[in-house]
């Protein structure tokens, strides 16, 4: 089964691939360049579920008969912050701001508060779709609390601040290996193996 990832994101396309790999999934993941590329979104939903459906349906007018589109839409959700910045996280700190930024302003916010009471959650939604109308949606999350300064040089985003349940370092002291038996990314894609196992793909 093709299935074309929504994203322009090459790292996000080798992750799904590794992830792919390893779970051995049964589908032939292709990049949305291969299908004329993403086109422009704009990621207006208010939840992940809503965003990850905007971009599947994005890329399915491009994509060949038969073929499928799998979309995510990811964030962070700290309690603290009634689950802020959640679908705001990549442009926390503005919509130019970068990951750099983002921390700052996650750590200006949560000023005052010990750790115990940082409880956050990655999550991740995944859209699987295709022209016919099927939409199937997957989730993920990875528990974890927010650190008081970050910490680690691998990974991205609000890696450096989320240590995860069971850990005493960040993701980004972790690095890819253990990231990737845990992550939100990583259950929701395991969810959504599953479903193509039982579907007998
Ligand atoms: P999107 O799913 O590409 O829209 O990404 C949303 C944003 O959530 C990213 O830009 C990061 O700021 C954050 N994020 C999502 N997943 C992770 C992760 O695994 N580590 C660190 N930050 C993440």
């Amino acid at each position: 089964m093709d299935v074309y990832l929504a994203s322009g994101n090459e790292y996000k396309f080798e992750e799904f691939q590794q992830l792919v790999e390893k779970l051995q999934i049964p589908v032939n993941l292709k990049r949305a360049v291969d299908a004329g590329g993403m086109p422009d979104v704009e990621e207006s939903g208010t939840t992940f579920e809503e965003n990850a459906c905007i971009k599947a349906r994005a890329l399915i007018g491009r994509i060949p008969p038969g073929s499928w589109a799998l979309a995510d839409d990811s964030g962070l959700e700290v309690d603290a912050l009634d689950g802020a910045p959640g679908v705001h996280s990549a442009r926390y700190a503005g919509l130019g701001g970068n990951a750099v930024a983002n921390n700052i302003k996650l750590i200006k916010a949560l000023r005052g508060i010990e750790i115990p009471e940082r409880t956050a959650r990655f999550s991740c939604v995944l859209c699987f779709a295709n022209s016919e109308g099927a939409e199937n949606l997957f989730e993920g999350t990875c528990e974890g609390h927010i650190m008081m300064a970050p910490s680690g040089k691998l990974g991205f985003g609000y890696d450096p601040l989320f240590r995860p349940v069971g850990f005493d370092q960040t993701f980004a002291d972790l690095g890819s290996a253990i990231k990737s038996s845990l992550s939100h990314r990583a259950r929701a894609t395991e969810a959504w193996g599953s479903f193509l196992q039982k579907q007998g793909s």
